[in-house]
């Protein structure tokens, strides 16, 4: 049987040996990528000049500079072995898609010339209308385009130069992740500069940065080619839980397996030669779950790096005879996984304006900007929830064994004190905390703050910690720019009025810094109910959540609704983030997505049950019939009831479930059809949720129970021991 047999090869393998690159990791960083240091050597030196200037200040880039970049490019790109470019962009089906075309062009003397121009370079039309668009393209104009990010730069895969692009419809409708994400960069920017220069009148710009942290599962390449769950669904549908899952919490931070240690080697060999600065790896908490985290960048090539390290993954884990699960819970009973986007602000003065300064000049500033995070957040809960909610990320959020689907801020002791006194109006005192530093939050006499940032809460979907927040509700399979579209743009527009507040106090005759402390502490006052220090797991929470006003909506269509909320959509269309017919078309390709996530999961369990696992449950309750009948046939009546007892109750509960599971399946078929004649992505996606999903779980519950009943030998699939401890 395949399950034995992968069973097998599983523990037979070995360490795959890894070479690493030649010299230092300083020596090889970047080197497949087309960064500073590689334009000052293949560009002119006024068309480098240009380039970087449209890089850090997103100038407009002139055609005949293109022309002379695109050149430069391709050289490198050559002696690099690329053979062919390709536009590489973020659609909203998540992931990255790419479309590769040879750098070759007739010759006009019937030969072919290697070319490459800057007209291909900066812009490229091609047919997308198969990438989902919400109904912004219909198919006889189905034309989009793909443009040039300069900011992010290209970089050399194999024989392929990828070049970062945004992806926009014939009509200039955004048809993915990366053009808001840029759109909102540039108005927190805007916004954060103003009130910056309360502070500091040198502040010119602020950059958002983010550093991810990339949990994944990996299991054996061969166990999971024998799991059609997995390979279809990229989750197991099926499998009674281990007798040992996570509860010695053994695996958290133990020694890393070898096999695992080879593929994280040359897996940081990789990032590194494409200049992603992954810089900690470590187990995580359910066995064989795994965690990546790189230093923290600029917040747009910080998230392409996070993609480009999707796509990396699976290919060097072949290399291991691994795969690499990036679901978020591909498996019952243990953990999943996320994706931490530690967010912060800084300004070219070089101050990150959520690390307490040393002047109270400088941490006023610091409360300040903490203060409108708070409210953003707290304006924009149900929305934040909305961006990071999907059919997967639902297992890992609101579901059985998850924390509540409900957005709420841990700040920690320290700082939540020093909210509280200046909310009690006692600003003006020191304040000792923990005998660790004194200081006072009084006018103007504010000294240092020392935030002890060990004050950790794991539970919170929204922590602060000590120099950033932590948005750790974004699951692991997810396009980090979603949620830090929503995340950057609620904070411009809540810096935006805030700016308005202060300036209209200041017309009043109030000295700026008071007007600043006026407006923070209305604040304080108006956003605690988003301040969570508590179990975020515990029943408690959801109800007190509930009083506090906070979204706790379960259903992930239902959570959709948020996207189209008043409060969204001006929010959207008042910064210039994303318009109403772009915003409605996103609701409707996650609703459409949603759908057929929970559409395909439900046929592969019908599959799996129908074809693998009922004709297994028959096939060993027949033979306990037939062992049963035998004994009848040899022992009196009396002594046979006695002995075939135990198989007869056994029989009985087998049938109990087989039948039920007939029951179910045929359930779950009508269901679906019921669900499909629905017009409407919002209706249908309600129906596949509300009907489809819970009868997919009955299933599984059957399947489960028989999975412990039927004779270990017949049991088809690779169980959750075999896919969690073998590695
Ligand atoms: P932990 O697991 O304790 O949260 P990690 O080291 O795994 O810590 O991840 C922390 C992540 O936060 C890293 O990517 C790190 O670079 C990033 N980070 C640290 N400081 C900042 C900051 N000011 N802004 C954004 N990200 C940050
Ligand atoms: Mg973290």
């Amino acid at each position: 049987m395949l399950r034995f047999k992968v069973v097998e090869e599983a523990i037979s393998r070995k360490a795959v040996k890894v070479t690493p690159p030649i010299g230092r990791p300083s020596e090889y960083y970047a080197a497949r990528v087309f960064n500073q240091d590689r334009m000052r050597k293949y560009l002119p030196k006024a068309v480098y000049e240009t380039v970087v200037d449209t890089m850090n200040n997103h100038t407009p880039l002139p055609r005949q500079v293109a022309e002379a970049v695109a050149g430069g490019m391709r050289e490198w790109a050559m002696e690099m072995g690329a053979t062919h470019y390709t536009h590489w962009f973020q659609p909203l089906t998540g992931g990255t898609a790419e479309k590769h075309d040879a750098f070759v062009e007739h010759d006009g003397h019937g030969g072919l010339i290697e070319e490459f121009s800057g007209k291909l370079l900066i812009q490229q039309e091609g047919d997308a209308s198969s990438f989902p668009n919400g109904g912004t393209r219909s198919t006889f104009e189905a034309r989009g385009y793909s443009a040039w990010d300069p900011s992010s730069p290209a970089f050399v895969v194999g024989s392929t130069l990828c070049i970062p692009t945004v992806f926009i419809s014939y009509t200039g409708d955004a048809l993915d992740f990366k053009t808001p994400l840029l759109r909102s960069l540039e108005i927190v920017n805007k916004a954060a500069v103003e009130v910056c220069r309360y502070f500091d009148k040198d502040v010119k710009k602020v950059t958002t940065f983010l550093g991810w942290e990339q949990e994944y599962f990996l299991v054996d390449e061969g166990l999971w080619a024998a799991r059609p769950d997995l390979v279809l669904t990229g989750r197991t549908l099926m499998g009674h839980e281990s007798a040992k899952n996570q509860q010695l919490e053994d695996h958290y931070f133990g020694s890393i397996p070898s096999r695992v240690t080879a593929f994280m080697e040359e897996l940081e060999y990789e990032c590194w030669k494409f200049g992603i600065p992954v810089k900690t790896r470590h187990n995580e908490v359910a066995p064989n779950q795994f965690e990546l985290a790189p230093v923290y960048e600029e917040a747009n090539l910080a998230n392409d790096h996070n993609l480009l390290l999707m796509s990396l993954m699976p290919r060097v884990a072949s290399r291991h005879f691994f795969k690499v699960l990036l679901h978020e819970k591909p498996f019952k009973g243990v953990n999943g996984s996320g994706k931490h986007n530690n967010w912060s602000l800084g300004t070219d003065t070089g101050v990150n304006l959520f690390s307490p300064g040393k002047s109270p000049k400088d941490n006023l500033q610091f409360i300040t900007f903490l203060v409108n995070t708070l409210m953003a957040v707290y304006k924009h809960n149900g929305l934040l929830k909305a961006v990071i909610s999907s059919a997967t990320n639902a297992h890992r959020l609101g579901a059985n064994e998850a924390p509540p689907a409900i957005i709420s801020v841990f700040l920690g002791r320290q700082i939540t004190e020093i909210f509280n006194k200046i909310e009690s109006g006692a600003a003006d005192e020191n304040i000792e905390l923990g005998g660790k530093a004194e200081f006072s939050m009084g006018i103007p006499h504010i000294p240092e703050l020392l935030i002890d940032n060990t004050d950790r809460n794991r539970t919170s979907p929204f922590a602060f910690t000590g120099n950033r927040f932590e948005f750790r509700a974004v699951g692991s399979s997810d396009n980090c720019g979603g949620a830090l579209t929503v995340l950057n743009a609620a904070v411009a527009q809540q810096l935006q009025e805030f700016k308005k507040e202060v300036d209209a106090l200041i017309n009043q005759g109030y000295e700026c810094e008071k007007a600043i402390f006026t407006v923070v502490r209305k604040q304080i006052i108006e956003c605690k109910n988003i301040r969570f220090d508590g179990n975020g797991y515990s029943d408690e929470w959801k109800a007190e959540a509930r009083e506090r006003g906070l979204d706790c909506e379960n259903s992930v269509p239902l959570i959709f609704d948020n996207l189209l909320a008043d409060s969204t959509i001006s929010l959207f269309s008042g910064m210039g983030v994303l318009t109403d017919r772009e915003l409605h078309a996103r609701v409707e390709v996650a609703w459409e997505t949603y759908t057929k996530k929970i559409q395909i999961e439900a046929r592969v369990i019908g599959d799996l049950a129908m074809n693998h696992i009922l004709p297994v449950a028959s096939r060993y309750e027949a033979q306990l019939l037939d062992k049963i009948y035998k004994i009848n046939g040899i022992f009196s009546a009396e002594k046979a009831e006695l002995l075939a007892k135990s198989d007869i109750a056994l029989v009985e509960k087998i049938n109990g479930h087989i039948s039920c599971l007939h029951g179910y399946i045929e359930q779950l078929v009508e269901a679906r059809k019921v669900a499909n004649k629905i017009v409407g992505e919002r209706a249908k996606a309600v129906a596949y949720h509300d009907t489809v999903a819970p009868l997919i779980a009955e299933v599984r519950r059957h399947i489960d129970r028989l999975e412990l009943m039927v004779d270990n030998e017949m049991w088809p699939l690779p169980k959750y021991r075999e896919l969690l401890f073998h590695r």
